[in-house]
C-alpha cells in the first residue's frame, strides 16, 4: 500500500554514493516529498558533478569523500557502475553506522553479492536491489521523480537478511512509485541478460556494424535511419563504462543468452537463405505476441 501523503521519513540521512541518473532520481524524490530521508547526502567521483547537484538542489549537502559521506546515514545507496562497487565498499565499511542498512541499484546483483557482501561490517544490513528502470542519459541532470513510476525493484537479499531491513528497502522503493518482488540473485542475472543486457549488447553491435560500412553506405544509414535502425541507436546512446561493466559482471548469463540468440538467428538466416516463408512468418509471429503482452501488463 502506498504511505499517506504525511508519512515520516523512513531514514534519518540516506547517502547516495554516486548520483547520476539513478541516484539524482532517488534524490529528488527524496528531497520532493522527504517522506524517505530527513537528510539526503550525495557523494560522486568529482567535485563537478557535486558542484551540479548542489546547483540543482536535490541533495541537502554533498561530499566529495565516499567516508565521509555515509558517516552517520542510516541508509546508504549505492548508486556507481557495478564495476567501482568492489573499491567504494572499501572506502565506506570502516565507516558505516552500526544498523545502517547499505543497499545499490546496479543491474547485476550475483557480482555485487560477491564484490560488496564480504565487506559489510556485522552489525550493518545488507539488502541488494536494481529497479528495472532507466533511460540511456546519464549524470545529475539526467533524473526525474517519475523514473520508477509503475516499474519493477527486484530485491536479492541474501539468505538470512533482517527481514526489517529487506522490508524497510522494499518500502523506500514502494515510495519511489515502484512494485517490489524479491528474487533469487542467479534467476535475477539470467532474466536480466535476456531482457536487457542482450538487446544492449545487440544495440550497441549493429551501429558498429553500421559505423564500419563504406562511407557511402554509412551516409545512407543516418538519412534513412528512421526504418528500425533508429530504435538501436538509442539504447546504443547509453553509457560506455556502465556497460561495460554490467557485461563483465554478468559474463556468464549473457554469454548463454548470446549463444541462444545466435542459434536463432542462424536459423532464421537459414530460413532467409532457403526461403522458407512459413518458418519465417512463424518467426515474427512470436515476436508479435511478446510485444502484445507487454502492452497488456502495461510495461510497453
Ligand atoms: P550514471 O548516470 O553514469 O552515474 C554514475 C554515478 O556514479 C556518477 O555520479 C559518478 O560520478 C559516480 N561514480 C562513482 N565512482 C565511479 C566510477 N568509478 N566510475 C564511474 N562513475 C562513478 O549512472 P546510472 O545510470 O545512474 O547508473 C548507476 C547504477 O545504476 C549502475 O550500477 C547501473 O548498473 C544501475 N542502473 C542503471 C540503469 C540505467 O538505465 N541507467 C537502470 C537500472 C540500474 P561522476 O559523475 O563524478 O563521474
Amino acid at each position: 500500500m502506498p504511505e499517506s501523503p504525511a508519512a515520516p521519513p523512513l531514514f534519518k540521512r540516506l547517502a547516495l554514493i554516486g548520483i547520476g541518473l539513478i541516484g539524482s532520481s532517488v534524490a529528488r524524490i527524496a528531497m520532493e516529498r522527504r517522506h524517505i530521508a530527513a537528510e539526503v547526502v550525495a557523494n560522486a567521483r568529482t567535485q563537478a558533478t557535486l558542484d551540479r547537484v548542489l546547483e540543482l538542489g536535490i541533495a541537502d549537502h554533498v561530499e566529495l569523500d565516499p567516508a565521509k559521506a555515509v558517516a552517520g546515514a542510516d541508509c546508504v545507496m549505492l548508486c556507481a557502475p557495478v564495476g567501482a562497487y568492489a573499491a567504494l565498499a572499501e572506502a565506506i565499511a570502516p565507516h558505516l553506522a552500526p544498523g545502517a542498512i547499505v543497499t545499490d541499484v546496479g543491474s547485476t546483483k550475483q557480482s555485487v553479492i560477491r564484490d560488496v557482501g564480504p565487506l559489510i561490517p556485522a552489525g550493518v544490513h545488507f539488502v541488494p536491489a536494481h529497479p528495472v528502470a532507466g533511460t540511456e542519459y546519464s549524470g545529475p541532470d539526467s533524473g526525474f521523480t517519475t523514473l520508477f513510476q509503475g516499474r519493477w525493484c527486484l530485491l536479492t537479499p541474501p539468505p538470512g537478511t533482517d527481514p526489517a531491513a529487506i522490508e524497510k528497502i522494499s518500502e523506500l522503493w514502494r515510495r519511489c512509485g515502484s512494485m517490489v518482488e524479491s528474487m533469487e540473485p542467479a534467476h535475477h542475472d539470467r532474466v536480466l541478460a535476456i531482457v536487457s543486457h542482450l538487446p544492449h549488447l545487440l544495440a550497441f553491435t549493429i551501429c558498429n556494424t553500421a559505423e564500419g560500412l563504406e562511407d557511402e553506405s554509412r551516409q545512407e544509414v543516418l538519412k534513412f535511419a528512421a526504418s528500425g535502425f533508429r530504435d538501436f541507436t538509442r539504447i546504443a546512446a547509453s553509457d560506455p563504462v556502465m556497460w561495460r561493466d554490467i557485461f563483465l559482471n554478468n559474463r556468464e548469463a549473457l554469454l548463454e543468452m548470446l549463444a541462444r540468440f545466435m542459434e536463432d538467428a542462424q536459423a532464421m538466416a537459414r530460413a532467409v537463405r532457403w526461403g522458407d516463408p512459413s518458418f519465417i512468418e512463424d518467426s515474427i509471429q512470436r515476436g508479435r505476441v511478446i510485444r502484445r503482452n507487454l502492452i497488456e501488463i502495461k510495461q510497453a
